[in-house]
């Protein structure tokens, strides 16, 4: 597949010659993207900056219609979409599949929720005076995403953006810029006005700065690590940028002793081995209540060992191969030391990496400690560190002793517990019983060094709207 960049309604392969993209299940060239920098930048965002007065002016109701032709074609094409991104990401096809339907469920939401863009009258303190309040869309939207959601994550920026009223430029990753490029092309079909959507591939870093520079965008919405998202909050101070950072995390999950012990196994298989770990919400480390961990380990180890690792296109697969080189490395330097520091590999802990393809098996640990990187740091790989806890009171802050604050989860079918532990854990995010928690209609995002702002819910279209005050003297 050639991908091209999509700026004011053309195609182009402009750029400093192409970036390769391949398949980390086979090391085969899927296809290429033009590799672009910041002339390319400049020409998408100008694009947009000329979009933005009309289209801004037109309805909610309009803007909701051509949302939702978009949608109808993502759902229409999602069998195909969802090829292109197993093959150049790795994810199992049944998970690609799974992540064009929520990306569409962003579309229909916010195809929605546009037309519940509300303003308000208040009160004023002296006779003669009326204040309004209005909002209204804030103006060129750029958006970074990273591999590993590549329709997701773009998603739900364009369209509530798209909703509001703004004009948008997109730079999808590196790794997986094919799934963007096909979305594109539906979103072209869906009629959105030229240079009001517009897609740039290419130089990170080059593509970032005009990102950051140009004076006519108004908002950046990242999404990727917190190292990158610091980075480009830093270069966004000169043009004062509006600003949504959706960055790492480093999940912990509690099981306590009054748990359903076959539904948290479920739970944490879900949030820890799905997208082969490479999620920013996954569980990293599982603090377990020491009376249980016995059953709950052998039970989760059954579970790992179900799991199938293998291309993600063959038929029952679970587990699909890591990114890359660096993604595989990292997951070995963590299941490494741990092994150093005393943990015992009840499953996996190894992997086969050949021919350009990554694959690590899941792996569970137990006696895992707080001195190993595992209990740290994002590991992104499908490994589940078991460590063991007392009191309610030790979990909670065993789970908040870190700088993420992104997405926890917790296990127990008491509700005063529960509502303790909900309530004192630091995270954006906190799944009771729930090992996936994300959906359109709701906030997500984090706290802490995992960024700032919400997306999805009413708190994700509010994230592309200014609030201006009238004050009238009549
Ligand atoms: P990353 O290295 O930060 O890259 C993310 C995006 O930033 C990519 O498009 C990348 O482009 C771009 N980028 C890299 N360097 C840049 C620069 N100097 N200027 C401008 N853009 C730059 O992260 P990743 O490895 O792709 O993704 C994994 C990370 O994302 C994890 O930390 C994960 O937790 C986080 N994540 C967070 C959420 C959330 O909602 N909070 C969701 C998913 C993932 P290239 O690919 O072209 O280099």
């Amino acid at each position: 597949m050639e991908g091209k960049h999509y700026i004011n309604g053309e195609w182009s392969t402009a750029g400093d010659g192409v970036i390769n993209v391949m398949n980390p299940a086979t090391g085969e060239q899927v296809g290429t993207v033009p590799n672009g920098g910041e002339d390319e930048a400049t020409q998408a965002i100008e694009a947009a900056a000329a979009a933005f007065p009309e289209w801004s002016k037109t309805t909610a109701y309009h803007r909701s219609e051509l949302l939702m032709k978009w949608h109808d074609l993502l759902m229409e094409n999602k069998q195909e979409v969802a090829e292109i991104m197993t093959k150049e990401m790795g994810k199992p096809l049944a998970e690609s599949i799974g992540e064009i339907e929520y990306s569409a469920a962003f579309i229909s939401w916010f195809a929605e929720e546009g037309k519940r863009v509300y303003g308000r009258t208040v009160p004023a303190s002296k006779e003669g005076k009326r204040i309004q309040v209005i909002k209204q869309p804030v103006g060129v939207v750029v958006s970074i995403t990273p591999w590993n959601f590549p329709a997701a994550m773009m998603a739900r920026k364009m369209a509530p953006a798209l909703a509001a009223g703004c004009s948008f430029v997109a730079k999808p990753a590196k790794l997986t810029p094919l799934t963007a490029v096909r979305i594109y092309e539906l979103a072209e079909e869906a009629g959105f006005p030229k240079g009001v959507i517009n897609m740039v591939t290419g130089s990170a870093s080059k593509i970032g700065k005009v990102f950051t520079s140009h004076p006519s965008v108004r908002k950046l919405t990242f999404t990727g690590s917190t190292e990158i998202g610091k980075e480009l909050m830093k270069q966004s101070s000169e043009t004062m940028l509006n600003l949504s950072l959706e960055l790492g995390g480093h999940a912990p999950i509690i099981v306590l002793d009054d748990a359903n012990i076959e539904e948290a196994v479920k739970g944490v298989v879900a949030s820890k081995f799905r997208n082969a770990g490479q999620t920013c919400v996954c569980g990293n480390r599982i603090y377990v209540q020491e009376s249980i961990v016995e059953e709950f380990s052998r039970k989760l180890q059954e579970a790992a060992s179900d799991l199938k690792v293998g291309n993600g296109l063959d038929e029952g697969v679970q587990i699909g191969p890591l990114v890359d080189k660096d993604g595989y490395e990292k997951v070995a330097e963590h299941v490494k030391d741990a092994v150093d520091k005393g943990a015992k590999v009840l499953v996996g802990g190894d992997g086969k990496a050949e021919n350009d393809s990554y694959f690590y098996n899941p792996t569970v640990l137990l006696n895992a400690n707080s001195d190993m990187l595992v209990m740290n740091e994002e590991t992104f790989g499908p490994v589940a560190p078991i460590m063991t806890f007392k009191t309610d009171e030790e979990a909670v802050k065993l789970a908040n002793d870190t700088r993420f604050g992104l997405a926890a989860y917790f296990f127990t079918d008491s509700m005063t517990r529960g509502t303790y532990i909900a309530e004192n854990l630091d995270y954006g995010i906190v799944g009771w019983n729930d090992g996936l928690p994300s959906a359109a209609q709701a906030p997500f995002g984090g706290m802490k060094e995992s960024g700032i702002g919400r997306e999805g819910g009413q708190e994700g279209l509010e994230a592309f709207l200014e609030t201006k005050y009238i004050s009238i003297q009549l």
